[in-house]
This record gives C-alpha cells, sequence and structure tokens, in this order.
C-alpha cells in the first residue's frame, strides 16, 4: 500500500455557518489539501464518537496534529452551550488524546462566528490546578 500521510485532522461541528472559516483557516494554517476533516454535530462535544475517527487518520494518514474547533452559538450543545462549557469540553477532548500517547500534538479553538479563532489552552489560569 502506497504511503498516504497528511499534517493533520480537523474536527469541527456540521454548522454550516462556521465551514467558510474553517477552509480559509485550515488553508493557510496546515497546508491547502493537508488535513482530514471529520465533521460530527458539537465537534469534541462527544468525543467518545470523534475518537475512533481520529484514530483511523492516525493509522492511515499518520497526522501529526488534531485540531479540534468548537463554535459559539452551537445548536448541538442546546441550553447548555455557554462559552466555558464549550472551553471546557475541548480541555477535555485535549487531555484524553493526549493520553493515548500517540505521539499527536493536540490544538483547541473556540470559534466565533465572525471568524474569529480563540486559541484556547488548558495552561490558562482558569484551568491551572490549584496544588
Ligand atoms: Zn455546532
Amino acid at each position: 500500500m502506497p504511503d498516504i500521510s497528511c499534517n493533520a485532522i480537523i474536527v469541527s461541528c456540521i454548522d454550516f455557518r462556521i465551514q467558510e472559516h474553517i477552509n480559509a483557516w485550515a488553508d493557510t494554517y496546515l497546508g491547502e489539501y493537508n488535513f482530514d476533516r471529520m465533521l460530527y454535530a458539537g465537534g469534541a462535544k462527544d468525543f467518545y464518537h470523534v475518537m475512533e475517527q481520529i484514530e483511523l487518520s492516525h493509522d492511515l494518514h499518520h497526522i501529526k496534529k488534531v485540531v479540534l474547533v468548537n463554535h459559539e452559538d452551537c445548536g448541538a450543545y442546546g441550553d447548555e452551550g455557554t462559552e466555558e462549557k464549550i472551553k471546557a469540553d475541548l480541555i477535555k477532548a485535549e487531555e484524553k488524546i493526549e493520553a493515548l500517547e500517540q505521539g499527536v500534538d493536540v490544538e483547541t479553538y473556540y470559534l466565533k462566528l465572525d471568524g474569529t479563532f480563540e486559541e484556547v489552552s488548558r495552561t490558562s489560569p482558569r484551568f491551572v490546578k490549584k496544588d
């Protein structure tokens, strides 16, 4: 089998309002035609549903990076879809992927409907663990 590889997989919501923003961002930061894409309502909200696809992407295309994009006003969250909750789910998913030790980098973003990508980091003060 030929060695087919790409840089990354992007996991994001199916919402039509964000696709153009993600396409433009990904072409710029990941390289055109250099990433797998998975669309799932809520993005990283239901981590276990997306993990299987991430593992396939890793096994088939030897990705180096997982990019998780959750977005503002996500209908899949319903009433619980606060910015804080949506970001917390990104952090949880990042921790779970890193725990698998597959050697992939994980980047997480909160995408606003105006196209602004806000990087969500576990090391932001709100999430620093207290000793
Ligand atoms: Zn959504």
